[in-house]
């Protein structure tokens, strides 16, 4: 499917990572203004195959007239400040993200005490969150702030001289995933919003917005609504931002949806004995992970936690300083 959006004039640029889930997928639209779809984390390593990537098709950093960032992590926006700085390019994402993507090593400390304060309301052991909070301050280095010139806002349309990308918002994966649609070419670019080899987290995030009232956000939530949006798009296609491209995303998102279903129904047995912590899940279900996994195992519970309080069959005691999940 790669050859029906480079008869598009969308190219990949496979970009690495030190990261888990490996290369980051970048694309290159040659259009005016030449346009690239992420950019990669903030390292040398990823800046040297993304400018041996743009070379192959000659290209120069420089000559990028215009970045989209699809969402806030960091394996897809680090490099954008590079953009902005060296290159000429325009930067642009969510309206929402620019101000967090403009302060990002503001935003990005927050982030990480934030989730200190959420691991210790969940359960999790103080040597392991303190530990984890440690390592935040090193991974934050392969993000970076960035200038941002433009905010897309959902439902606008992104012109360039030989297409139109409608911006569609599909909060979940992160709060600040946008999908860009190429209607004409029947493509669309999907950022981590739907990939075809790994289902997406739903990772607790906090809000883009500075009116948050503390309660604490139900991405998986969110992610379905959006899942159950992209079942409807009409493309053939949908270039995600790791791994091959989807496609028959309709099938793929009722598959992903079912196996949320079964982790709910799963997670649900194991408050048969009393009420648990979501740490105490996590652990019953993974063992002891890797600190750096953590975060995401206790993301994984608490989304599908909320599923269920959503249906009524799970509820939340926040009385103590820890909480606690029961059968309802
Ligand atoms: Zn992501």
């Amino acid at each position: 499917m790669l050859d029906v959006a480079e008869a598009a004039g969308i190219h990949r640029i496979v970009v690495p990572t030190p990261f888990g889930v490996g290369d980051v997928n970048c694309y290159l639209i040659e259009d005016d203004p030449l346009t690239l779809v992420d950019c990669g984390p903030n390292s040398a390593t990823s800046l040297l195959a993304l400018e041996a990537g743009l070379a192959a098709r000659g290209h120069r950093l420089e000559d990028v007239g215009l970045l989209v960032v699809t969402h806030q992590h960091i394996d897809h926006m680090g490099l954008a400040h590079v953009f902005a700085t060296r290159g000429h390019a325009q930067i642009a994402c969510l309206d929402d993200l620019v101000p967090i993507l403009a302060d990002w090593d503001t935003h990005a400390v927050d982030d990480d005490d934030d989730a200190l304060l959420v691991m210790r309301r969940h359960g999790v052991e103080e040597h392991v969150a303190v530990a984890l909070r440690a390592v935040a301050d090193i991974v934050r280095g392969w993000g970076a702030s960035s200038r941002v010139d433009r905010g897309l806002t959902p439902g606008s349309t992104l012109a360039l001289a030989g297409r139109e990308l409608e911006i569609l918002f599909r909060p979940g994966h992160s709060p600040s995933d946008i999908v860009l649609v190429d209607h004409a070419h029947r493509i669309a670019l999907g950022g981590d919003h739907l990939l075809a080899g790994i289902s997406s987290n739903a990772v607790l995030s906090r809000p883009l917005t500075p009116d948050w009232d503390g309660r604490r956000p139900t991405p998986l939530l969110a992610y379905r609504d959006s899942l159950q949006k992209t079942a409807d798009l009409d493309v053939d296609v949908i270039l995600g931002g790791h791994g091959v491209p989807v496609t028959g995303h309709r099938a793929l998102v009722a598959d992903r949806l079912a196996d949320q279903d079964r982790r709910a129904a799963s997670l649900l047995k194991r408050l048969a004995d009393g009420p648990r912590t979501a740490h105490e899940i996590a652990t019953s279900i993974w063992g002891t992970v890797a600190v750096t996994q953590v975060f995401l195992t206790l993301s994984e519970v608490l989304g599908h936690l909320d599923l269920l309080i959503s249906r009524g069959q799970v509820t939340e005691d926040r009385s103590a300083e820890v909480i606690r999940f029961a059968r309802a």
